[in-house]
């Protein structure tokens, strides 16, 4: 996995953070700024950055409107729609119906990457490069460094796939405060949930996908409780339609080939999209399809009504994703009580008089569709960082209630300033092999270690039963009451045992040292960030030597002498980076043992593969 450089702890630029929408199509970042949150172009650019890598022979690669330009030049190695192939495998991507004009491999480990120039990249890789590009925009526009952001995810994205976007940010060395639900960011944008509680269904029909999800919003928890769409239903259909009428007015006129060939097809496309666009701002629009090498300068008056019953049976496909979800979460229209729109075929009229029709009421539209996603992140980041202090009431908690994970860090579960009632869970796991209970201790305060921040207290989940070390799922919940009571249970779910206490955090704090605790916390944050790095990278350290040491059979047995010399030579550094605390070292011994692993983790891979289908054990392969 290869690391790009940036310089982001550079200290004499100030620093901020943002809201990043990642993108399938187009990424964006916004900020909050004057109370009020946007987006980020610098100047005489759009703040869209086409989700685009193109991957030249030599030299780094290109990212955004330069790397689309090369789409046609050099499709080979032109890389879009990565977020596709996020933590999903080849399979997953159903290339047979959906072929892409890059080779796309599968490495050891059952992953797509994508192979440029003969190196395999992973989409965490790409990802990051996007991600440099957002930041270097994101840069130009504030003259800021970013020191953070808020990174969105679709609401299906499994555990896989925000783990994979979280390490696409990791590689662009940009610390991420949060993952979000794109549906949470869109009805954060529009301040949605302040007050009561609320039904919000966020419809976002972009250039290539359909998404449809319902949400509720209850005391600033969001939940998601269903969601639908087509991940082939978008735009570009929308296009094709017309695309389809052209064909269909020109045959007889022009050879059958014309509708094979690629300028065809491009310049067809290009042109039904422009007249789509059109059509949603005016009554009558002209569709211009112009190739001198045919000879062909075709001109064709499109009504809106015309477009409109050529898209109609998409748009209803639309209205389906809609009801099922709705039918999915038990809910009928009359319960929903907001409507919002993402994504940028939501501006043609058919479809927001559909589902304004559905639905029984207007959707939200004051903000840019395309835009939605990465304000509401930008609200997020603003409020993880303490943008809501100045209306710091009593119905907030006053300071960040978490739990200690493995090395001393805090895993943060309530943020300061989160309006109560309120309530959080998270999944946590098992470290060691065979362990039968967890020791929870609930912490209090801004600091990143759990010996810095208050002791409420401590209690542990028994009777786990005996399984490998990372198999348990348990559930943290933490949830403090409008009386500012907090619970916090715990649950394993395979067996069901649970245990809780309940804690009273919001007495026993005087003012002075809520204000003392806030102060240290913004005081301390670099120094905290690096010391929590580097208590998060030996944990990782020891985990893996621990999995590679139990492994070393196979290694000697079958690695091929130079990986193994330099998989040894990886071991000895990372033993001795357990006991530095400089974190650059610590990360650099990481990194060089997970790259001098590989080998040994596809051998692995293949034994348990073969082992699957022989019934041989691994050590005998
Ligand atoms: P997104 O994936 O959200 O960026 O949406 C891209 C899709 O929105 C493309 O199919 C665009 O053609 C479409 N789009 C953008 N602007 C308009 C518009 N004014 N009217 C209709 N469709 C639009």
């Amino acid at each position: 996995m290869g690391y790009i450089e940036l310089d982001v702890l550079n200290n004499d630029a100030p620093r901020v953070v943002i809201g990043i929408d990642l993108g399938t199509t187009n990424s964006l970042a916004a900020i909050w700024e004057d109370k009020a949150p946007k987006v980020l172009a610098p100047d005489g650019l759009s703040a869209m950055v086409p989700s685009v890598v193109h991957v030249p022979q030599e030299g780094n690669p290109v990212v955004g409107s330069a790397a689309r330009a090369q789409a046609l030049v050099d499709p080979q190695h032109t890389v879009f729609s990565v977020k596709r192939m996020m933590g999903r495998g080849l399979d997953d991507l159903d290339l047979n119906h959906n072929p892409l004009p890059f080779a796309v491999a599968e490495d050891g480990r059952k992953l797509a990457r994508v192979d440029l120039h003969g190196k395999l990249w992973t989409p965490q890789e790409l990802s990051a490069w996007i991600l440099v590009g957002v930041l270097e925009h994101a840069r130009q526009a504030t003259g800021a460094e970013i020191a953070a952001a808020v990174i969105t995810v679709p609401a299906y994205f499994d555990d896989a796939q925000r783990q994979a976007t979280r390490d696409a940010a990791r590689i662009a060395g940009l610390e991420v405060l949060r993952i979000i639900n794109e549906p949470t960011a869109a009805s954060l944008a529009y301040g949605l949930g302040q007050s009561e509680p609320q039904t919000v269904t966020v419809f976002d029909l972009g250039g290539g996908t359909f998404d449809v999800s319902l949400l509720s919003i209850e005391d600033g928890v969001f939940q998601v409780l269903a969601t639908n769409g087509d991940t082939r239903l978008g735009g570009d259909d929308f296009d094709q339609t017309l695309v389809q009428l052209a064909r269909e007015e020109l045959t007889g006129q022009v050879p059958a080939e014309l509708f094979q060939d690629p300028a065809f097809l491009s310049a067809a496309r290009l042109a039904a999209e422009k007249c789509k666009q059109a059509l949603s701002s005016d009554p009558e629009a002209e569709m211009h399809l112009a190739l001198p090498e045919y000879d062909l300068n075709w001109r064709r008056r499109v009504t809106r009504q015309e477009f409109e019953t050529l898209i109609r049976p998409l748009v209803e496909r639309t209205l389906q994703s809609c009801r099922r979800a709705l039918a999915d979460a038990e809910l009928t229209t009359d319960q929903i009580d907001e409507v919002v729109l993402v994504g940028g075929s939501t501006r043609v009229p058919l479809v927001r008089a559909k589902v304004e029709e559905l639905f029984g009421r207007k959707p939200h539209t004051t903000l840019n569709p395309d835009h939605v996603v990465a304000l509401g992140a930008a609200v997020q980041a603003h409020v993880l960082t303490g943008g809501t202090r100045d209306v710091l009431l009593m119905d907030v908690t006053p300071l960040s209630l978490g739990v200690e994970t493995v090395g001393g860090a805090v895993s943060k579960m309530i943020e300061r300033n989160s309006t109560i009632p309120c309530s959080h869970t998270e999944g946590f796991s098992t470290y060691a092999e065979g362990q039968t209970g967890i020791d929870f201790h609930v912490v209090q305060g801004e600091r990143e270690l759990a010996a810095d921040c208050r002791s409420l207290g401590r209690f542990e989940l028994k009777g786990i039963p005996p399984m490998p070390a990372g198999m348990a799922r348990v559930g943290v919940r933490f949830a403090i009451d409008a009386d500012g009571v907090l619970t916090v249970s715990a649950k394993e779910e395979s067996t069901g045992t649970s245990s809780s206490i309940e804690f009273k955090p919001m007495h026993g704090l005087t003012d002075e040292e809520v204000e003392r605790m806030l102060d240290e916390g913004f005081e301390n944050a670099q120094a905290d960030f690096d010391q929590r790095r580097v208590v998060d990278l030996h944990t990782e350290l020891g985990t893996m030597l621990a999995a590679i040491a139990r492994s070393m059979e196979p290694a000697q047995a079958h690695l091929d002498p130079e990986s193994l010399a330099d998989l040894t030579e990886a071991v000895e550094a990372a033993e001795q980076a357990q006991t530095s605390q400089d974190r650059h070292q610590v990360q650099a011994s990481r990194d060089r043992l997970e790259q001098a692993s590989l080998p040994l983790a596809a051998i692995l891979m293949d034994g348990v593969v073969r082992e699957a289908i022989t019934g041989k054990k691994v050590d005998e392969v």
